[in-house]
């Protein structure tokens, strides 16, 4: 199993930035961008005020895997990020991949067509010939995690909890797994999701921006089925051993984090919350990607959730969604130098 890791170049941990365009609004308060894209790096230009008052900008330079730009489209994200993992998913991998930002960077908008096009990659290997053979099936599953608990968004926002075996497989108790042949079907059960997460779409209130949000396809190999049962979907899902997975991961907004000092209380303890899964995030990708024995997964329910996804064979795909007005400008370095510490 380590050996076909090995063999396949895709690296452990990658990190890709991703800058969304000026949007209407900023445009119409003649906003500056300024965040300047060069192959893999990138400049913000943070504008400063000296003592006497007079302006001035001070320059950070970062460097990642990829720096995509406000010209490119969600295909060439796919492209960029997932596609290249596809095939190692049968070679036992599980890969996450996240969205992280500030609320209206672009998270949501990056994340959403990843599943759809990955979905449809995964269905035409189940339907090679090397692999017709193996009664391999494509699951699917759509949680959130809203102040450190666990709602099934396909089955009425129900509640679950977590429980771990002896062999530290993550179990989620009552997650509902939907078989997917065909990628129209993986389009309605996100739709479905997506209207179970939360209301609303703009404002950063939303309650949205205060909740991961974990869709998972996983490849499982079935047992040859007696005639007899084949009828209930959960059943049929637990029968099979799970191959390799995939999460995509759109992360509670990075600027929630600090939403620590806010007048309501609920907000209060969400934002630590959030804070707390976002910093245990880090360390884990960080303890990963130094092949450390002891990796922190207590530290969240996120990252609890997410252990066996970090042991074993596994990758990690970083999209960091930066907005590129100077009004950002603190968000945005916030975001850069998180996504450096995890490179
Ligand atoms: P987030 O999920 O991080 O809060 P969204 O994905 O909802 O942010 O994006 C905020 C707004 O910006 C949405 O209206 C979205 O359509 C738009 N947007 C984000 N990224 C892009 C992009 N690369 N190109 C065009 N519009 C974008
Ligand atoms: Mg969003």
């Amino acid at each position: 199993e380590i050996s076909s890791s090995r063999e396949s170049n895709v690296a452990k941990i990658k990190v890709v930035v991703r800058k969304r365009p000026l949007n209407k609004k900023e445009i119409s308060r003649k906003e500056d961008d300024i965040v300047i894209v060069s192959e893999n790096a990138l400049t913000v230009h943070e504008p400063k005020l000296k003592v006497d008052l007079t302006a001035y900008v001070e320059k950070h330079e970062f460097c990642f895997d990829a720096v995509l730009d406000e010209h490119v489209n969600n295909d060439q994200v796919y492209r960029a990020t997932v596609e290249p993992i596809i095939p190692i998913i049968f070679q036992r991998t599980k890969v996450t991949c996240f969205a992280y930002g500030q609320t209206g960077s672009g998270k949501t908008f990056t994340m959403q067509p990843l599943p759809l096009r990955a979905a449809q990659d995964l269905v035409r290997f189940l339907h090679q010939p090397i692999y017709r053979n193996q009664r391999f099936k494509l699951w699917l599953s759509y949680f959130e995690i809203y102040g450190g608990k666990l709602f099934d968004l396909l089955s009425d926002r129900k509640k679950l909890c977590m429980r771990e075996d002896g062999r530290q497989q993550v179990c989620i108790v009552g997650l509902q797994e939907f078989e997917v042949s065909d990628v129209q079907v993986v389009k309605e059960y996100i739709e479905r999701g997506n209207s179970a997460r939360s209301t609303g779409s703009t404002g950063a209130n939303e309650e949205s921006s205060r909740s991961h949000a974990i869709l998972q396809l996983v490849v499982k190999r079935h047992p040859e089925i007696k005639e007899s049962k084949q009828n209930n979907d959960v059943n049929e899902s637990k029968a099979g051993k799970v191959v390799g997975k995939i999460s995509f991961i759109d992360l509670a907004g990075s600027e929630r984090g600090a939403d620590t000092t806010d007048n309501d209380r609920q907000t209060r303890i969400e934002g630590a919350e959030i804070n707390k899964s976002l910093l245990a995030l880090k360390e884990c990708i960080r303890a990963l990607d130094n092949d450390q024995i002891h990796i922190p997964f207590r530290g969240s329910k996120l990252t609890e959730v997410l252990r066996d996804s970090f042991v074993g064979n596994s990758r990690t795909v970083m999209i960091s969604c930066i907005s590129p007005n100077a009004g950002s400008c603190e968000h945005t370095l916030n975001t850069l130098r998180y996504a450096d510490r995890v490179k």
